[in-house]
């Protein structure tokens, strides 16, 4: 089993970018928040089945600065990184991205959090097949989870 694979995770990682998504881009400052954006995000962070990522090109002075912010609004998430999914290249390993810069555009927030919702219960609906089906093929597969909190 690969290590970056997150089909059997019990987690949904979203990555989500900083300037444009979570707020209106003025960098190098930092704009005012994206309407909805920090309420949907307060929530991802006490779902104990999302988890998410800061996604963002800012370096230095400047991603401190927004890691500063995020945290005076009571947010707190790993930086370009999964901290629980190991692998050997550069690609961020997530379920989803979250972008300004998407193909299309970004859309709302509401928009945002039901396309999480949705794909949240599509990869938990995937999950429970697949460990399903490693179970008739290898009754070995352990039961416990899987993602997050492994060593
Ligand atoms: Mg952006």
């Amino acid at each position: 089993m690969h290590d970056w694979w997150t089909e059997l995770s019990e987690v949904f990682y979203v990555a989500v970018d900083f300037d444009g998504t979570i707020v209106y881009d003025e960098f190098p400052q930092i704009g005012p928040p994206v309407r909805g954006a920090l309420d949907v995000l307060r929530k991802w962070q006490v779902d104990p089945k999302i988890s998410t990522i800061l996604w963002t090109c800012r370096d230095g002075q400047y991603l401190e600065e927004a890691v500063s912010w995020l945290r005076s609004k009571g947010l707190e998430m790993p930086v370009n990184e999964n901290p629980d999914i190991e692998h050997g290249n550069r690609k961020l390993v997530a379920d989803v991205f979250v972008d300004d810069r998407n193909v299309g555009g970004l859309e709302g927030w509401r928009q945002i959090a039901q396309h999480i919702w949705e794909g949240q219960r599509k990869h938990e609906i995937r999950r429970r097949r697949l460990r399903k089906k490693l179970h008739e093929s290898s009754p070995k597969v352990p039961d416990g989870p899987v993602g997050r909190g492994r060593a």
